[in-house]
């Protein structure tokens, strides 16, 4: 038996399976809502059930509240139908005719960017590529179904090798493994694109950009595809780190500052260290666009790094001005416990 789910914006129906999650239903049909982490964890796919019962799932009770729950609210990534329903949630156009593959890989090279962050250049089999928007991630496949999501550093127009930016987090599972065993030259597999973090191009408001550590990763795959294409929007990346040794592509972004009038970069430092010489803005990074910017009212946000980042540019910004629809987001959850043996 399965049930009929019809979204209520757009009245595109699809069909879900009792035990599959409604965001999986819709994207077997074809249809894509807004999601990101898929661990119930980030909201970005938080949604109302206008009519009929879900089982909410496995989610994180900060994301999904009572009172949510109370309103009628539900992560689709992680809910159920129990009955047929009718949701309000958001459709994403631009990846729905982009086809979700699973690709073997190999390691083209490796290059540490700083202590704790390699960048890694995976090629594809010989005459393929990857269809992808600027700013969606992977998930790498690893052994017993855990997976490990990062973001595409490089723009589709440079897609000769896709290039991931990983931190290392000490004790890690596979960023153990990056930063002690993988070589050049070895095998992967990954799932991918995903996401619905990508520039969205239909608008002409000002950008502001707020990357947080690796959340310059797709940040970095935005610009090129912005600059490649010559378009004219004024963008302001801020980029946040603990000290300057973790800007790890400072030059990058500030040879970009150079060659594109309409582009300016802030680094901030939350911690620099003495021997930094730090002349430039400290502090936490959402703050440092809070100084700067008391409106937001007219702007488009891009916001990728942490949970704890992006939770902030969510409760400060939208208390200046953001309107909800112009904040994107790409929360660094990580795998949910059941994933991660
Ligand atoms: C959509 C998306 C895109 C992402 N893109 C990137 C990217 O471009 N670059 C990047 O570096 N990371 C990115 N991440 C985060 C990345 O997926 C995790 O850091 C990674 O899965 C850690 O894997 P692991 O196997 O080494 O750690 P695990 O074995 O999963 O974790 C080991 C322990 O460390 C904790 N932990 C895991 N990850 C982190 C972390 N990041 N910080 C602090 N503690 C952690 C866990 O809770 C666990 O206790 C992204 C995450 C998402 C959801």
């Amino acid at each position: 038996m399965s049930f009929k789910i019809q979204i209520e914006k757009t009245g595109h129906e699809f069909e879900a399976e009792p035990s599959e999650k409604i965001l999986d239903a819709a994207q077997r049909a074809g249809y894509t809502l807004s999601y990101n982490c898929r661990n119930g964890s980030c909201g970005t796919c938080k949604g109302r059930v206008v009519s009929g019962k879900v089982n909410y799932g496995d989610v994180d009770p900060a994301t999904l509240t009572e009172a949510d729950k109370a309103e009628g609210m539900a992560l689709f990534c992680q809910a159920t139908a129990l009955e047929d329903l009718v949701i309000d949630a958001e459709e994403i156009d631009a990846v729905r005719d982009i086809p979700i593959r699973i690709v073997p890989c190999r390691v083209a090279r490796m290059e540490k960017f700083a202590d704790d962050v390699m960048g890694l250049w995976l090629s594809l089999p010989k005459n393929q590529r990857l269809q992808f928007l600027a700013g969606q991630y992977i998930d790498i496949l690893l052994k017993d179904g855990r997976r490990r999501s990062f973001s595409l550093a490089n723009a589709p127009h440079n897609d000769e090798f896709l290039e991931l930016q990983i931190r290392h987090v000490p004790g890690g599972y596979f960023t153990d493994h990056v930063f002690g065993k993988l070589k050049e030259k070895d095998l992967l597999r990954f799932r991918g694109p995903l996401g619905t973090f990508f520039l969205r191009e239909d608008s002409d408001r000002p950008i502001i950009m707020v990357a947080g550590g690796t959340g310059f990763a797709p940040i970095k795959a935005m610009l090129e595809h912005l600059f490649y294409h010559q378009v004219s929007r004024r963008v302001h990346l801020y980029w946040g780190v603990r000290s300057k040794q973790d800007l790890y592509q400072a030059k990058l972004a500030e040879s970009w500052a150079h060659e594109h009038e309409q582009f300016e970069f802030t680094p901030v430092l939350s911690e620099p260290r003495e021997n930094d010489n730090w002349n430039g803005r400290t502090g936490w990074v959402h703050e440092a666009v809070l100084q700067d910017f008391p409106d937001l009212s007219g702007f488009e946000v891009y916001a990728s790094g942490p949970p704890v980042m992006i939770d902030s540019v969510k409760q400060s910004f939208f208390e200046r001005g953001l309107e909800k629809k112009y904040l994107y987001s790409d929360s660094f959850e990580y795998a949910a416990e059941s994933e991660s043996k």
